[in-house]
Order: structure tokens, then sequence, then C-alpha cells
């Protein structure tokens, strides 16, 4: 979501004659894209802030910082930084800047502010803002506000423009792309929306993030399976591998029904790769309830999980709840599901060694090319060529648990 918010900003200020730089030192205008979501990013934050202030001494400059605030972090982002602002005001910010231009008097909402993608061959697509799911440790809910659809007309009109561009990897973005449409009368639901985008004549491939497994329907896998451009790749966090945790972040499943979800996915998809969300220490988590989360690992079979440790954020739930599992604690259980999913991983991509598999090459750094198979495997290859935005066959050579490497067959596109 942060990377999408980056295109739309990029927008505003391309429009306000703002030009882009990698480069701190001469910048006159610097937007932090902030996550409130971990503690850990806001500290990385306040980190950077002292270069900034340097910066300042010595000439104008002006920072500021948006993305996902939490109500209650923004009073001292208010004292750091020259401007504050939710990512919804982001068609203020012509104004919040004094540079007030014509063109921006008629933009309502996010949604009407055209990004500039980074990328000339991949691009995210929101087709949603905010969540109302409220799981109990979670600042999204507070930082982005509730559930906000955006009409499927204006989505798919969107993606033709990219296609017809010639892009070749569309992601569909939102906290809970399940929901999508729920909040609006007559619109269509997600695996309809889904089918209509890989409907869509043209050479790509088509991703979205992220499903919540309360919401994920039959339909939805049945269009996974038939959709000939979706790629065979699900993100399904899990959070938990006990029941009362579950309750606890008020996810609202059960390890049950999670179970039968990712055994009717690989049923129906049984090249998909999966990967996951999980917490550790989560207040009150016992050593018997995380050893249930091991046991789901083992089970479950990750290609890729993302772990983080509990960080109580302000005004949620869960922060009222004693964080009471220590940081060590916290830091061998994301250690013991770390080297079970590396096991899972490695093991799923053994069986690829010595296979073809086809890239969409996202980067080269003057020796390798470097991109992302349909299933999100990461794959380097030698090459003397810069391929980034084809789609290349790769021969597998070498595997690691989370990327593998391997030599160029030929150009497939
Ligand atoms: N909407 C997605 C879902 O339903 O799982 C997740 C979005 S959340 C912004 C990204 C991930 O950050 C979560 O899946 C969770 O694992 C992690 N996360 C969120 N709040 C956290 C907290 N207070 N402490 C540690 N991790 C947290
Ligand atoms: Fe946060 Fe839960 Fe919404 Fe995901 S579903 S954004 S974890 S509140």
């Amino acid at each position: 979501m942060n990377y999408s918010d980056g295109e739309r900003i990029a927008s505003v200020l391309n429009d306000l004659g703002y030009t882009q730089t990698n480069d701190d030192t001469k910048a006159d205008l610097i937007i932090v894209i902030a996550c409130s979501v971990k503690q850990s990013a806001i500290d990385r934050v306040y980190g950077r802030i002292k270069n900034w202030n340097k910066i300042k001494e010595t000439r104008p400059l002006i920072i500021a910082i948006t993305g996902c605030l939490l109500p209650n972090d923004k009073p001292m982002m208010e004292e750091k930084f020259d401007l504050a602002f939710d990512i919804s005001e982001l068609s203020q910010l012509p104004s919040l800047l004094k540079a007030k231009k014509d063109d921006f008097k008629n933009i309502k909402n996010y949604f009407d502010i055209h990004p500039i993608p980074k990328s000339s061959f991949q691009v995210y697509i929101p087709i949603m803002t905010g969540c109302n799911n409220f799981c109990t440790y979670c600042a999204v809910p507070y930082t982005r506000g509730r559930e906000k659809s955006r009409a499927s007309k204006d989505i798919l009109a969107e993606i033709k423009t990219y296609i017809d561009k010639g892009y070749k990897e569309i992601t569909l973005l939102g906290q809970n792309v399940n929901s999508y449409g729920n909040d609006l009368d007559g619109e269509i639901k997600f695996p309809e929306l889904l089918k209509q985008v890989n409907d869509i004549p043209g050479n790509f491939w088509l991703r979205f993030m992220t499903s919540h497994p309360k919401d994920m329907s039959d339909e939805l896998i049945d269009i996974m399976k038939t959709g000939d451009k979706i790629c065979d790749y699900l993100h399904l966090p899990v959070q938990a591998g006990d029941d009362k945790v579950l309750q606890k972040m008020n996810r609202k499943y059960t390890i049950k029904h999670y179970k039968s979800l990712i055994k009717k996915v690989r049923k129906a998809i049984p090249n998909i790769s999966i990967s996951t969300d999980t917490i550790v220490g989560f207040p009150t988590e016992t050593k018997w309830q995380f050893y249930k989360t091991k046991r789901l690992y083992k089970q479950m079979q990750y290609d890729m999980a993302y772990i983080s440790k509990y960080s109580p954020r302000i005004g949620t739930v869960s922060a009222k709840l004693e964080d009471n599992i220590n940081l060590d604690e916290k830091k061998r259980r994301e250690k013991s599901l770390t080297k079970i999913v590396k096991k899972s991983g490695l093991k799923h991509n053994k069986v690829l060694l010595n296979t073809i598999q086809t890239i969409l090459v996202e980067e080269y750094d003057g020796k390798y090319i470097i991109g992302k198979t349909r299933s999100a495997k990461a794959i380097k290859a030698l090459s003397r060529n810069d391929l980034t935005g084809h789609f290349i066959d790769i021969i597998i050579t070498d595997i690691q648990p989370f990327s593998l490497s391997g030599k160029i067959k030929e150009a497939s596109d």
C-alpha cells in the first residue's frame, strides 16, 4: 500500500513542478511515507530526521510525513516534521505546500489522483482503502479509516490503459481484497472483479493481496484456478496457530477453517506457492499456544512467511493488554518459525531444480538479471544484457530457501 501511496504522491508533486531525486542532500522536499503499524518503522524514521535537520541548517528544506499515522503518533510527528498529513488528505497537499494550482480544484479523494508508476511494466492498483476488521493489534483501521471500495469501472479502465501501454504485471491491492465491493450498492464482488481483469486481452500477469481467511470464498478459488493470467501465488495471513489467540486478535476464523482453505487451494492449484503473516509473542501467548503455530507451519509447508514480533500500537485494543512476552522470547519464537519455513521453502524449491521457469525481470545490476516467477519465487541469472521488463525463461541450477539461481534459456516475449 505504501508503494502505491508513493506513486500517487509523485503524481501530485510532478504536477506541482517537482522532479524526483534519490539524493537527500539535493532535495527541496522530502516526504516520508511512514508505517505506524510497527514501532521499528517509526524508530527508523526518527533516526533519519537528525540528518535532514542538519541539511535544514544550511538551506531551505521541507520535511513532511504521511502514510499510516496513528492519531497518537501524529502530535509527535507534527513536532518533528514541517507537515504531517493523513494520506486521505493527499489532494490537499498542494494547498498545504502553499502552492495551489487550478488543476487540483476538482480532486475529491485519494482515488482521483492518478499515480505515476515507478516502473514501466509493473503497477499496483489499489481497489479499496481502509479496513473494517479491527484486528486487536492493528493500527490500519485507525490510520486508513473504514473500507472504501473504488468503482470497478474505474479500476478496469485504469488497468486497460496500463495494458495498452504494454505493462506486464498488475497487482490489485487492498487490506482485505475479499470484502471488495461490500460498501458499494450494486457493485461486483472481488472474484468477479478478478475475473474481469483476467479477461482483459493482453500478455500480462495478475496478482492480488491481501486475502483475509474469514472472507476467502470457493468462488475466488475457482477463479484463481481458471484465470489464465492469475499467478499461482497466495498470501494468506494466519497470524497465530491457536484458536484462543486468534480470538484475542479478533481474527474471526479458526485454525480448522484456515487449514480447510489451504487444502482447497492446494487441491485446485497444485503448484501454488503460499505465504503467510504471523505475529509472535502476542500478549498472553503461552509456549503451548506458540507450539501450535510451529505445528501449523510444519503442516502448511509455506513457501515464505513474514514473521513479526508483537509490538503494541497505541490506540488499538491489544495495547491495553500487558505486553508480557519479553523481547528475547519473541526473538526465539521468530527464529524457530523462520527455521521451519526455511526448510519448507527449500523443499518446494528443490522440485524446481533443472526445470525451466519464466520470470518477469525486475532489475539488472550489470551482471545479473533478477525477477520473479508467477509463483513469486525470486530468481537471478547471469546476463550480458539488461532484460528488465521482459519475460525470460530460466533453467534453474541452484536453490536457496527463498530464492533460486539459473541460466537464461531464451527470451519468451
Ligand atoms: N490486512 C492484512 C491481514 O489481514 O493480515 C495485514 C496488514 S498489516 C498492515 C501487515 C502485517 O503486519 C500483519 O499481517 C501483521 O502480521 C503485522 N502487524 C500488524 N500489527 C502488528 C503489531 N502490532 N505487532 C506486530 N506485527 C503487526
Ligand atoms: Fe489490520 Fe486486520 Fe485489517 Fe489486516 S484485516 S489491515 S490485520 S485490521
